[in-house]
């Protein structure tokens, strides 16, 4: 246990350019790492990414482990599974951050499973105990509903956080830190998936994960003609349209609208509920949202116990209202 050390995140990237969430893990990465007297890396795998390692210097990283090898070009599970279990190994880090994004649910589990220890999937909170010196690590339960409390006695603690839970630093150009490079040495023909096609989501307007504003619509909009009222309020608010997943199951939205356990994890400013009932595996991707609003027409839907503020009726008549109303302060 004592050859542990330091902390290191698992950067992510997009088009070029660090993640959000990987600048959040870099700065919660920075706290922990200062509480502990220890070091913070990164971990950068992919192909002609060598421009990212200085960015993530900037965010806070003392040194930065890369791997720039055209077997990275995508994710695929089992060659980034083998080359993060060798770059581990190699420098064997106390903590290891990851975001709770698609590619780091598929990665931690997996990952700790090689190195035969465990990890927390979508925390909230992390902190330094002062008396073990273990990671404490905080995630919501229970739809959000109650918060469970997490300490991991095996090496590397392996945490996934959620995207918006921590904030990033200021970017530092002036930040130094060393760039390692690490040769992958994986042999190609071990590698058994193939990726045959990216297909981009053609997203208009704001994303949905970056929206300060989101309206989620449920099963009780009805049909896609429904959801276009709901869009008409996002554009209003400049947020982004979400939902349950009824309405992606049926087509009236696309699948990547969906939030929730298996969608994507929200924490916007203002979510407005419009017609959901308020499900633990819908609440586990909104729980974090600032302030939620609900529309609901069941005064015992569970959605109105969850929001800050609510109307009991029927959308329909509520939310024309609503969206004239905001129409008129706009102006
Ligand atoms: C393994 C697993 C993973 C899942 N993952 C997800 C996930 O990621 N995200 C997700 O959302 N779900 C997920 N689900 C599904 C989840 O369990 C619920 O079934 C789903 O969230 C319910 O969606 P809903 O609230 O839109 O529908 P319902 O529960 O049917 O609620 C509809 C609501 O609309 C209200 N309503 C109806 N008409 C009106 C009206 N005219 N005006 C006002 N209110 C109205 C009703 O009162 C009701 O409260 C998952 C389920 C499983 C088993």
């Amino acid at each position: 246990m004592a050859e542990y050390k330091g902390v290191m995140i698992y950067s992510e990237d997009t088009e070029g350019k660090l993640a959000a969430i990987t600048t959040e893990l870099l700065g919660c990465g920075r706290a922990l790492a200062d509480d502990l007297a220890q070091e913070l890396s990164a971990v950068v795998v992919g192909s002609g990414i060598s421009g990212l390692a200085q960015q993530t210097i900037t965010y806070g990283a003392d040194n930065v482990y890369i791997i720039d090898d055209p077997l990275f070009k995508d994710y695929r599970t089992d060659s980034y599974v083998s080359v993060m279990e060798k770059v581990v190994k190699q420098v064997m880090p106390q903590i290891l951050l990851m975001g709770q994004t698609s590619v780091g649910r598929d990665l931690a589990p997996r990952l700790a499973f090689r190195l035969n220890t465990a990890a927390t999937m979508g925390c909230v909170e992390l902190a330094i105990d002062p008396g073990s010196k273990l990671m404490i690590q905080t995630k919501p339960v229970y739809g959000g509903n109650a918060q469970a409390i997490f300490s991991c006695a095996s090496f590397p603690q392996i945490a996934t956080v959620r995207p918006k839970a921590m904030s990033p630093l200021e970017p530092d150009t002036s930040r130094k830190g060393e760039v390692i490079p690490i040769e992958a040495g994986l042999d190609p023909s071990t590698i058994r998936t193939k990726v045959l096609e990216k297909v981009k989501e053609e997203v208009e307007g704001i994303k949905l994960e970056d929206a300060e504003v989101v309206i989620g619509g449920g099963r009780g909009i009805g049909s896609a003609e429904g959801f276009k009222q709901l869009e008409e309020l996002a554009k209003m608010l400049k947020g982004a349209v979400g939902a349950t997943r009824p309405p992606c199951d049926e087509g009236w939205v696309p699948a990547g609208a969906q939030i929730g356990q298996t969608g994507k994890i929200v924490a916007p400013d203002l979510y407005i509920a419009v017609a959901l009932s308020g499900s633990c595996q819908h609440m586990s991707g909104c729980s974090g949202s600032k302030t939620l609003i609900a529309i609901n027409k069941d005064p015992e839907a569970n959605i109105l116990r969850e929001a800050h503020f609510s109307v009991v009726g029927d959308w329909k008549k509520v939310l024309p209202a609503f969206t004239n109303k905001i129409k008129e302060l706009l102006s």
